[in-house]
């Protein structure tokens, strides 16, 4: 049976991130830990080795731009020590919408040196610019993170040739429900998004990645080993493509 995939997940937010480093480790679990800045990034790659199943995301956060200044040289630095790039991306939500026009000069920077990596990106009412900004720039390997946007845009990421990485919120809300019944299955990887999600009610830790792969086979009335199957070929053909 294929390992289980984490396709977003903050390891730097869990105050006892060494012990879960290892334990993601010995449960086998292929996890993308995304960095919100250059600095975060280079100090996770300092203190980790990266493994079979634990990977580290250069990223710059949008969700930053209000308080962080984005270092291009940092950037630029680490680009070569990873083949992923996160969290990155656009959001034009109330409390970041000042700082639209940074946010995007930031993200084009990014996705103009990113055109072979991985990317993990977040897009809150931003997804006309993002998708031009990725079509530009000719990043083939995005994956959207928690994907709040319309079914018409929905449709154009999915032309484009993008993944969605789906969360156990997403499927716990109606909104959520919708977006994933409209995803091809192989189009979709499952993210933790931890610490931010919730699984039982309780806020989210690597030992419950397995009930989100078992609500997601619950709503998509297929197979828990058929949907693990999915994931992982899904996972593949990204990580390999
Ligand atoms: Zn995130």
């Amino acid at each position: 049976m294929g390992k289980l995939i984490d396709m977003h997940f903050h390891l730097d937010f869990y105050p006892n991130h060494s012990q879960i480093y290892h334990g993601i480790n010995e449960f086998c679990q292929h996890t993308l830990c995304v960095t919100n800045q250059p600095e975060i990034f280079e100090a996770c790659m300092d203190m980790y080795s990266v493994t079979k199943y634990v990977q580290f995301g250069l990223g710059y956060n949008p969700q930053c731009v209000n308080d962080v200044s984005f270092n291009k040289s940092t950037f630029l630095k680490n680009l070569k020590r990873t083949k992923y790039v996160g969290e990155v991306g656009l959001d034009f939500s109330p409390k970041y919408y000042k700082n639209k026009d940074k946010q995007i000069e930031i993200f084009d920077f990014i996705c103009k040196n990113s055109t072979d990596k991985i990317m993990s990106v977040h897009c809150r009412k931003a997804e006309k610019i993002l998708h031009e900004i990725l079509n530009n720039n000719a990043n083939s390997r995005v994956v959207l993170h928690w994907y709040s946007g319309d079914e018409v845009w929905l449709k154009k990421f999915l032309l484009f040739g993008t993944y969605f990485s789906i969360n156990a919120n997403m499927i716990n809300s109606d909104k959520g429900r919708k977006i994933i019944e409209r995803i091809p299955i192989e189009r979709l990887l499952i993210e933790s998004d931890g610490p931010f999600t919730k699984v039982d009610g309780k806020k989210y830790t690597y030992d419950k990645l397995s009930k989100v792969y078992v609500c997601l086979s619950d709503l998509l009335k297929i197979n828990s080993d058929r949907v693990r199957d999915q994931i992982s070929q899904n996972f593949i053909r990204l990580v390999e493509g």
